[in-house]
């Protein structure tokens, strides 16, 4: 099975998102490549942390033309969408004024579609950081991932930089004052459904007490063969 094609401009969609309804999404990631600080087995982008189109060498877009760009999207479409959600080709978290853009978006979602909900879909690993922890927690929901609850899950599951530990990643999680978390189950060579890495990954869950669990399973193209 191919994997998807990655994001080329900051806004794609609406889409029709099976946990969010219409959702219109931002890609806050170069164009044409994938950045993120994990390499999940089941990543609908394939394996490699980077992977060059032709406008891979470009970095990541300025604050002002993600605006430009969510703005002219919204005004395009016929009705408001259910959300706007920073996902995309990776880590969200990962432009470097990631915060500025949720101040901006916020005063932009006030004027044009205050019905509009703001989400997050995030992999966790950058909530160590306040600035960003603390734009995280301004949206109406912070969607955030945990699909181990074990070390070793971690390591051949999401496959992580070396500098991220689950320990550290539960610590920064149970620091944000709204929590929805978001896990995929699988099965395969690597698996959370049953045992001790499931067992492991409910420990971690009744942990966090968030106020949602959104479990879901691969319908999308997935990294790894033999993934289900
Ligand atoms: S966190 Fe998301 S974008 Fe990053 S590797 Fe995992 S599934 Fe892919």
């Amino acid at each position: 099975m191919s994997v998807l094609e990655l994001q080329r401009d900051v806004i794609y969609g609406p889409i029709s998102s099976r946990r969010l309804g219409r959702s219109l999404g931002i890609n806050l990631l170069p164009p044409g490549r994938k950045a993120c600080t994990f390499d999940c087995v089941y990543c609908q982008y394939g394996t490699a942390h980077t992977v060059r189109g032709p406008e891979g060498q470009a970095g990541f877009p300025s604050v002002d033309s993600v605006m430009q760009k969510v703005e002219e999207g919204l005004r395009r479409l016929p009705s408001p969408p259910d959300y706007l959600t920073f996902s995309g080709n990776g880590e969200p978290t990962l432009h470097p004024d990631f915060p500025d853009i949720v101040s901006r978006m916020l005063d932009l979602r006030g004027r044009m579609c205050p019905q509009t909900r703001l989400a997050i879909l995030s992999n966790s690993s950058r909530m160590h950081r306040p600035e960003v922890r603390e734009a995280v927690a301004q949206l109406d929901d912070p969607i955030m991932k945990l699909d181990a609850g074990d070390p070793q899950t971690l390591a051949r599951l999401s496959r992580p930089s070396s500098a991220i530990t689950l320990e550290r990643i539960l610590e920064d999680l149970e620091a944000m004052p709204r929590l929805i978390i978001q896990t995929m189950i699988i099965e395969g060579a690597v698996q959370n459904a049953k045992g001790e890495a499931h067992e492991a990954w409910l420990a971690a869950v009744a942990r966090l007490s968030p106020e949602m669990v959104q479990i879901y399973t691969a319908e999308r193209p997935v990294a790894e063969s033999g993934v289900r």
